[in-house]
């Protein structure tokens, strides 16, 4: 309950915003052809540390998806051209050069574009994301491989939650005792003691580990009484105990609400930023090959930017990074730290997990490009907007979108299950 740490607006707010008007939209858009496919690596080694064995429990594994759309795929590239003489073609899509194209979500690029975006990505990219086309990329169906409980937990797990609080988030500048105990890290005294960024930079952190922690107590493995037939499925439901561990006040010396805080904190974020880009997300093609399908779904986001719009307490961005040479190296800071954390997800010992987070955090990189990579701040005016915009060349890959729009289905799915926890808590 109350009011949001570093925003100007309350829980109940954002509950009622979500539940009534964003949650319905964006669960059907979710489903989505365009949407339900994501090109991921699962397959890359983990550059932090050798031992990083891949843990076996039957839930963690990924079901491989057969029957990609081929109108997805977007481009061609021949392997044989040297990368300097790169072309790339887009599929299906009529040959299509027009210059509008450019951009749009990096389907149709010339040699200049490619490489003006390359050079650009590697400035102002937030993630370190996989190159779709390296050996061991694979579309996956989100659909199919639901974020849920998988058991993976103890030791590997605490290495990857540990090494993103201790040695990835910000530190404050007083030193206020040893980090033994790596939730430390978001005690009142030490948050206090940072910057309004560095504050952000662990509320977004945490507010995406209440997320996942929500996602597994609601979709918990309630009985896998299938026993020894592994490709029985189990029961999977809402476990109220495993909800209250992690955040009731007394369970948890009262950290557990100020992370329910975090994921509202984190939810505005991706929320302003999806407002931000609308005039460019809007324009984009949403490409699948069956020209029903996209103009359902095009008209589908516009109605939902159109509403996210609407929100009138959003996330105010133009007080971070304020502040010349100082500011900017912060930011410089704030991208390495993230960037180290989207390069942790290769350390993810569960493929499932390791699919999710590394989905999450490509999300939450997108968000963060869109909202400090300067293209967006323009005049009100839409067209202004986005013609200011193209003019930077700015782009947003397939998967960016996809991961960005998956993302924030993630947060506002887990408001909403604060709600049925809160129903199943008073029965
Ligand atoms: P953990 O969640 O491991 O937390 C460790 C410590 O961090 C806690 O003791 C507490 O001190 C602190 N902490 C906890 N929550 C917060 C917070 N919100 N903010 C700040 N500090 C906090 N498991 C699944 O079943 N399904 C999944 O899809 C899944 N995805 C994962 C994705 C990633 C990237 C990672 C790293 C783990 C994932 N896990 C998943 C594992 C899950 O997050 C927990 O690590 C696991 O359930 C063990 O929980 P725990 O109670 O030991 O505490």
């Amino acid at each position: 309950k109350g009011a949001i740490d570093d925003c100007s607006c309350s829980v109940e707010t954002i509950d009622s915003f979500n539940n009534l008007k964003i949650y319905p939209r964006l669960n059907s858009l979710l489903q989505q052809v365009f949407f339900r496919y994501w090109k991921v690596n699962l397959n890359k080694k983990c550059p932090f540390w050798e031992d990083d064995g891949r843990c076996a429990i039957r839930y963690c594994s990924v079901q491989p998806c057969t029957d990609v759309p081929e109108g997805l795929k977007g481009r061609a590239v021949d392997p044989d051209i040297n990368k300097s003489q790169k072309e790339v073609k887009s599929l299906g899509s009529g040959g299509c050069d027009d210059e509008n194209d450019l951009g749009f979500l990096n389907t149709t690029l010339s040699k200049e574009s490619l490489d003006d975006f390359e050079k650009w990505a590697a400035h102002d990219s937030f993630c370190y994301i996989d190159d779709d086309d390296s050996e061991g990329s694979e579309y996956v169906d989100l659909l199919l491989n639901p974020e849920r409980y998988t058991g993976y937990t103890g030791p590997s797990a605490h290495r990857i939650w540990r090494s993103i609080y201790q040695e990835n988030c910000f530190k404050p500048s007083r030193n206020l005792g040893p980090y033994a105990d790596f939730s430390n890290i978001g005690a009142d005294e030490f948050l206090q003691d940072m910057c309004l960024e560095k504050r952000a930079f662990y509320r977004a952190v945490s507010g995406l580990h209440s997320s996942i922690n929500i996602h597994l107590s609601a979709r918990y493995l309630l009985s896998d009484q299938n026993g020894f037939d592994v490709s029985a499925e189990g029961i999977w439901g809402h476990n109220v105990g495993e909800f209250q561990r992690r955040f009731d006040p007394e369970l948890t010396g009262g950290e557990g609400p100020k992370r329910l805080k975090n994921l509202y904190f984190l939810y505005l974020l991706e929320l302003r930023a999806l407002a931000k880009a609308a005039p460019y997300l809007e324009s984009q093609e949403f490409y699948t090959g069956n020209e029903e399908d996209d103009r359902d779904v095009k008209r589908a986001v516009t109605d939902l930017l159109s509403i996210v719009k609407s929100f009138p307490d959003h996330f105010n961005e133009h007080s971070m990074f304020t502040g010349g040479h100082q500011a900017a190296k912060l930011k410089e800071e704030f991208r390495e730290h993230f960037r180290n954390i989207s390069r942790i997800m290769d350390c993810v010992g569960c493929d499932k997990c390791r699919l999710w987070g590394k989905l999450q955090i490509t999300g939450l990189g997108t968000a963060l490009k869109i909202l400090f990579s300067g293209n967006f701040d323009h005049p009100i005016d839409q067209q202004l907007n986005l013609s200011a915009v193209k003019q930077t060349n700015f782009q947003l890959s397939r998967e960016e979108v996809v991961a960005l729009f998956n993302a924030f289905g993630r947060l506002s799915r887990s408001i909403l299950e604060l709600e049925n926890f809160r129903q199943k808590s008073q029965r």
